[in-house]
């Protein structure tokens, strides 16, 4: 009898332990065959922007291809689909690597369900993590609130080496002979990144020989080549990130990347164990704080999201955002920041926009990115720390390099001026809007409505650390 592998966020076949789990069952059980399986679901597909359903249809053609062209895809509610076609196909078990999102564990719980009684096999393996979340713990058992400790833990505690490659692949098998792959939309000027296992694999080797060792210094430098891009391969398990750590040393540089990956594995054990935070407010004495509505902050939110807010890197990021896919970090905190302490308007708003037109979007890594910044969230930046836009352009960007590549109307200004265009003659010229709001203003009304807050909320005195 063969067995089914249902690839969900994790679209390779290296350092794959459901994988190896399958291959393993397959030639216990006789045959050694493994139909390998992909679900779209049809309430959640036409949700996703076009550049997303590019990025997938592309990864999905890669893992096809790495797997003897014989990738089955479905279309369905996997609660529906998966149970009837491992009837349908007549298989002894289902083999999948485990997701810790709420949905998730409620999906798989309906499905465990289903085979239990057609006496089929439902088995998880490995995870998209390092460590699993919930597995570092405090003496107490509860789980890590703060970073620092975490990471400490996280280390101390470990994790395998890379899932090797089975010893014989299984002879992979495709009952079905339409593939079933969701149309590739137009994506127009939108730049779609190299997708798939062999694309992530070729882009870290890249990062390890030019990249990390000047990570630390260039990580914040929006306009240099030098973080590793691997979210968007990260959030569709197109590598592990096990497979980046086994490879790195404990230089500076090094060292620092190990410290990122362990961000989004401390965030998605942060969800794991409030699994409200994805929506919800990890400090919940933020749900009192003002934010502005109606159609005055409508047409603001409609300005920030087009990249004309007058604050020339805060455009920049959200044009990288429409043309690339993907917004550096820094600048994903400026343009965070400036949504609701200068727009005033709720984190939740800007996360949503996010995580529709990121390729990395992720539920955990994006809520409490964005609840950091908001002050209501882990290791909460203080809410009075007020990133100022143009101080973080010249900070961060200082030739302009960055803001002239994706705001060409300022292209013809100097190093200097291209940061506050609208105070020198002709900057304006090309069709740059004038500044939407005055930051020194608005970062006096945050502070204000920050002191509103009940006790318990971060209050005054407030450094001035604008
Ligand atoms: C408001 C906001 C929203 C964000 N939304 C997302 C999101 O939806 N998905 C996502 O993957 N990251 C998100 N991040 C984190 C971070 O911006 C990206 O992971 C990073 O920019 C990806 O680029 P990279 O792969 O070159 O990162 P690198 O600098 O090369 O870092 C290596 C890896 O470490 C992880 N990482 C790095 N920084 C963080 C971080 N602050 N939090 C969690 N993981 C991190 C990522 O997996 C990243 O690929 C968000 C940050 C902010 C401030």
């Amino acid at each position: 009898m063969a067995r089914i592998l249902w690839f969900r966020r994790d679209l390779r076949i290296h350092d794959n332990p459901a994988l190896v789990a399958a291959t393993e069952a397959a030639y216990a059980d006789g045959d050694g065959v493994v139909i390998p399986v992909v679900l779209i679901d049809p309430s959640l597909w036409p949700t996703w922007g076009a550049a997303k359903q590019a990025y997938l249809v592309d990864s999905l053609k890669s893992l096809d291809a790495s797997l003897g062209d014989n990738l089955l895809i479905q279309h369905g509610r996997a609660q529906d689909v998966i149970p009837a076609i491992a009837k349908q196909f007549d298989v002894s078990g289902v083999h999948y690597a485990s997701d810790f999102s709420e949905y998730g564990i409620k999906r798989d719980g309906e499905i465990a369900q289903s085979l239990e009684l057609l006496g089929i096999e439902f088995i998880a393996t490995g995870s998209g993590y390092a460590v699993a979340p919930g597995r570092v713990t405090k003496d107490d058992g509860t789980f890590y609130k703060v970073y620092t400790p975490f990471y400490k833990m996280w280390m101390k505690h470990g994790w395998r080496a890379p899932a090797a490659d089975p010893q014989v692949w299984p002879t992979w098998a495709t009952p079905d002979t339409r593939h079933g792959y969701p149309e590739r939309p137009d994506t127009g000027n939108i730049v779609i990144p190299p997708a798939g296992e062999a694309a992530a694999l070729e882009r870290f080797e890249w990062f390890l020989d030019n990249a990390v060792d000047d990570y630390r210094d260039n990580r914040n430098i929006p306009s240099i080549d030098g973080t590793s891009r691997l979210s968007i391969a990260l959030k569709w398990g197109e590598v592990h990130p096990r497979t980046l750590l086994a490879r790195l040393n404990d230089s500076p540089g090094q060292e620092t990347f190990r410290k990122e990956i362990a961000w989004r594995e401390f965030y998605a054990d942060v969800a794991f164990n409030r699994q409200d935070t994805i929506e919800g407010y990890f400090n919940p004495l933020y749900t009192q704080m003002r934010y502005d509505t109606g159609a005055a902050a409508d047409e603001k939110f409609a300005a920030w999201c087009d990249g004309r807010t007058g604050f020339p890197f805060v455009d920049a990021g959200m044009r990288q955002l429409k043309a690339e896919g993907w917004m550096h970090n820094r600048v994903r905190m400026v343009v965070a920041s400036f949504l609701i302490k200068d727009l005033h308007l709720e984190w939740t708003r800007g996360a949503k926009y996010f995580f529709d037109m990121l390729l990395d979007g992720d539920l955990a890594s994006n809520s409490h990115g964005w609840q950091w910044t908001a002050g209501c969230g882990t290791d909460a930046s203080p809410y009075y720390r007020v990133f100022n836009p143009i101080g973080q352009g010249e900070k961060f960007d200082p030739t302009g390099e960055y803001i002239r590549k994706f705001v060409p109307e300022l292209a013809h200004l100097s190093n200097k001026d291209i940061h506050q265009p609208w105070a020198v003659l002709g900057g304006l010229d090309h069709g740059y809007p004038a500044p939407i709001v005055d930051h020194a203003v608005e970062r006096q009304e945050a502070l204000a409505r920050l002191a509103e807050l009940p006790k318990g909320a971060q209050k005054p005195p407030y450094p001035a650390t604008d």
